[in-house]
């Protein structure tokens, strides 16, 4: 049987702020456990919650950038349930008025644009974290509470995916919206960003919709996707049966690859959901909303349209440029230097980020500046320095941040131009491969290229290329 699958997205995204949600707490990943809590985040009896003003602000822009209703009236509420990595015993979160609803964002699979609508998006506080002792036959589990009260938003999609392909785009869609706009890390590693997908089938051309599977657990992108191709055709075996699809939580067993069930899905009364008493609702003015739209910078797949259609890029250099917004700013800071995007391009995603692979760098902390890479085009463009010498002289500018004159002049790289140098390189190759001269005399026209490749080597590529042709082309052929 043929069957539709439907995929909807859940994201949690820990916001950038340098303090908790409801606390002065730090954020900071990675310090000693339980070194960043306070009465408030361990959820001691007489406690007041603040709301973090920031953490607001960065939620109110991403409900803004993913094109979402703002609810001018909303407040928090309480999410009640019971773990013992939740200190209160619930969760202040929102349910009632979320902050944005009804958004959509733009995915691109196969050059073709496709909306996905945002159900809602909200924000909540992030639950501590339980460590599980592996040694075996340990009966105890540790909890760390540092991540208790961080700010988390949540993303929820409508259920508008169809196939993993789709849902690969999202995902990398809505973690660069999330870093164009500064509101988040996006450390997958650290748990930053989080996906839970859910999963359902239908037949095709049928309305309603089959009951879907929640799916936890999912630790990266790829978890995802092979998590998308389990569930579809786990769930299209059971109907081919006749059976029946529960509504359920499953949980993704990273290491045997197939999903586990984990509960029977809980509903919304399960949470016992109430406003929270602590915290006043908020009333959300037309200014704010303006303010803070200022602040949206042009999202990744605009800018990519853009660099195509003003810099006539291909769709493909255009879209590895906008892959980080770090790169993206670069590049239009050297086009101020000097027009010439093609060039610029290719310095960027070839050797650019083949230093930035092959050293470890971080592309945060690079110590070239877009104003030295200028200058370096502009001195091949002029003659100064051959492409091979440039490629030399990138490389230490990567490593020192020095200027590419500074460098040229330091190492003596100036290209050779004069012909009376060059002419006194060509006879000493000239002299040593006769085997190769014999060769072109017989028409041989590779032959050239060797005594090419010979001449540059023998000037340590800083004869002209240009010079050495058309010289070494009259030399031998008079
Ligand atoms: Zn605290
Ligand atoms: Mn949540």
């Amino acid at each position: 049987m043929d069957y539709e699958v439907v995929i909807g997205l859940e994201t949690h995204a820990e916001l950038s702020t340098i303090t908790k949600l409801f606390c002065g707490c730090s954020t900071k990943f990675g310090a000693e456990p339980n070194t960043q809590v306070c009465p408030v985040c361990l959820g001691m009896p007489g406690v007041l919650p603040v709301v973090n003003k920031k953490a607001f602000e960065y939620a109110l822009k991403a409900a803004i950038a993913l094109n979402c209703t703002i609810n001018r009236y909303t407040n928090f509420d309480r999410k009640s349930y019971y773990y013992p990595d939740l200190p209160k015993n619930y969760q202040i979160s929102q349910n009632y008025y979320n902050l944005g609803i009804d958004g959509y964002m733009t995915i691109e699979v196969n050059n073709v644009i496709k909306k996905i609508r945002m159900h809602n998006v909200h924000l909540e506080e992030e639950a501590g974290k339980l460590i599980h002792p592996e040694n075996a036959g340990a009966d105890y589990s540790l909890v760390d509470f540092n991540r208790a009260g961080v700010p988390l938003l949540e993303i929820v999609s409508c259920p508008d995916m169809r196939n993993a392909t789709e849902v690969e785009s999202y995902m990398h869609a809505l973690k660069k919206i999330l870093l164009y706009t500064g509101i988040s890390d996006c450390k997958m590693q650290e748990g930053s960003l989080r996906f839970e997908a859910s999963i359902s089938l239908r037949k095709i051309g049928e309305e309603k919709l089959g009951n879907r599977v929640e799916m936890k657990n999912l630790n990266s992108m790829k978890s995802v996707l092979k998590a998308i191709e389990y569930e579809t055709s786990r769930q299209s075996e059971l109907l081919d049966r006749g059976e029946k699809i529960e509504r359920e939580t499953r949980l993704w067993d990273e290491i045997r690859e197939r999903s586990v069930r984990m509960r029977s899905k809980e509903e919304a009364q399960d949470y016992r959901y109430f406003p929270e008493p602590d915290l006043l609702p908020f009333v959300i003015d037309e200014k704010w909303i303006c303010s803070i739209q200022e602040t949206i910078p042009e999202l990744p797949l605009e800018r990519k349209q853009r660099f195509v259609e003003t810099f006539q890029l291909s769709d493909y250099d255009a879209g590895l440029l906008i892959e980080d917004k770090i790169l993206a700013d670069f590049f239009e800071e050297c086009l101020k230097e000097v027009n010439l995007p093609k060039v610029f391009c290719n310095w960027i995603i070839n050797d650019l980020l083949r230093e930035v692979k092959e050293k470890k760098l971080d592309i945060t902390s690079l110590k070239i500046k877009p104003d030295q890479l200028a200058s370096l085009v502009i001195m091949i463009d002029k003659g100064t320095i051959s492409n091979t010498i440039a490629k030399e002289v990138f490389s230490e500018m990567i490593d020192t941040g020095k200027e590419p004159k500074a460098i040229v002049e330091e190492k003596k790289l100036v290209q050779i131009s004069d012909e009376g140098q060059i002419s006194e390189i060509l006879d000493k190759v000239i002299a040593s491969n006769p085997n190769a001269i014999e060769d072109y005399k017989k028409g041989k026209k590779n032959a050239l290229a060797f005594l090419m490749g010979q001449v540059m080597k023998e000037s340590k590529g800083k004869a002209n290329p240009k010079v050495v042709n058309e010289l070494l082309k009259s030399k031998l052929e008079g």
